[in-house]
């Protein structure tokens, strides 16, 4: 399968040109006069099941802005799903304007355009979606997942999450030093929201020396108490003498002016799109002999944890089981990328894609 994947040819190409370009099955652009609403879903690849990927609403400045940013992140899904082993495909959806238009009607619109795809596409939380807006789009729709507990859902997928990232940097960790211990590890860990602070949990209990910022003081001071991190300013993160980086809050930190600053063996964290230009960072970052784990696999905890759910009778501990995996592949990724020359991320990329075809083959006879 051929794989473009710069976000130029993205922005360049006509409607069907840039559908085509990343490979997907469909785009659906809905729109509802009495509401205001304009979403727009988009469906890249369904070889593995039905497309499932959460809806972010975003006050974007173009609609290409938001075309772009659909094929981006539901390309994203794809590799994602097939990477963690789940039987789904690739899809995500965005609603393009303020978060304040959102009310009853105007979400209830939207699970209806989900509905009228009839279960192709199943939608779930994303930025500025809260669990109560999920509420309003199931009652019109059940293809939703990522309900809260007492409505039967998995409710918060941070812990799942962090606990794939900690295990995906125990994987990287054994890469680089030959054990996969982190005690005594000076970890840097960037943004300490949900996923982070789960995530700071684990390296307590590992013993690791532990380096903390966020843009909030009190989240730090918090946390510092707590833990005994000590606190680094935003500005300072990649200035400090680490062992793992772990990016737990922002997209593109690792980019030519980062990298030439961090002092680090390895990157293993919970953000999404960590590398700014997936081609020439990853690149780089074998160059400076950094072990990278992919950020689609080792954050995959939480589309485990939705999916666990969209099966039905959801169960947490099936949830951790499916995400102890992601270990053993993020192992496989960095031993293909080392005996190939290949970036981790590009391993990881090539090896969703081959179960995907493999699957497509094994669909084509009953
Ligand atoms: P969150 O919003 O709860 O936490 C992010 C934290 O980063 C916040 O405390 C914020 O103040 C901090 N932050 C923002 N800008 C910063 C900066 N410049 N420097 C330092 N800190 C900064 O989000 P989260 O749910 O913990 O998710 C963290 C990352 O992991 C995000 O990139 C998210 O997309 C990704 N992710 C989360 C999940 C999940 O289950 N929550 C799943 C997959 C991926």
């Amino acid at each position: 399968m051929v794989e473009i994947k710069t976000e130029e040819m993205v922005k360049g190409d006509s409607i069907y040109g840039q559908i085509t370009s990343l490979g997907h099955e469909q785009l659906v652009m809905c729109y509802d006069e009495p509401t205001g609403l304009k979403a727009i879903i988009g469906i890249h690849n369904t070889v593995l099941g039905p497309a499932l990927g959460g809806t972010r609403m975003w006050n974007y400045a173009s609609e290409q802005e938001a075309i772009t940013d659909v094929l981006r992140l539901s390309r994203g899904m794809t590799f994602k799903a097939a990477i963690s082993g789940l039987n789904i495909g690739g899809g995500k959806a965005v609603i393009i304007g303020d978060p304040k238009l959102k009310n009853e009607a105007f979400l209830r619109r939207f699970g209806k355009f989900v509905q009228s795809l009839g279960g192709k596409y199943i939608t779930a939380e994303d930025v500025n979606m809260k669990t109560s807006d999920m509420e309003y789009i199931a009652m019109e729709t059940a293809h939703v997942t990522g309900l809260p507990e007492v409505k039967g859902g998995g409710g918060d997928p941070s812990p799942v999450t962090a606990y794939g990232a900690y295990l995906g940097m125990k994987a990287a960790a054994k890469k680089a030093y030959g054990q996969d211990s982190l005690a005594g590890k000076k970890i840097a860990v960037q943004g300490i929201g949900q996923v982070g602070r789960h995530l700071i949990d684990h390296l307590v209990k590992e013993g690791a020396e532990i380096f903390i910022t966020d843009i909030f003081e009190d989240r730090l001071k918090e946390v510092a108490q707590k833990t005994g991190a000590t606190v680094i300013s935003p500005e300072d993160i990649y200035d400090v003498k680490m062992d793992i980086y772990a990016p737990c809050a922002l997209g593109a930190t690792v980019n030519d002016e980062t990298l030439s600053r961090l002092n680090c063996q390895v990157i293993a964290g919970a953000a999404n799109n960590q590398l700014k230009d997936e081609e020439i960072h990853g690149q780089a970052l074998i160059e400076r002999g950094i072990i990278y784990a992919p950020d689609f696999l080792i954050n995959a905890g939480g589309l485990i944890n939705v999916y666990a759910e969209y099966l039905g009778n959801y169960n947490r501990d099936l949830a951790y089981q499916q995400a102890e995996k992601i270990y053993d592949t993020c192992l496989a990724i960095l031993n293909k990328s080392e005996k190939e020359g290949i970036p981790a991320q590009q391993a990881a990329i090539e090896m969703a894609w081959n179960r995907i075809n493999s699957i497509s083959k094994l669909k084509s006879t009953y």
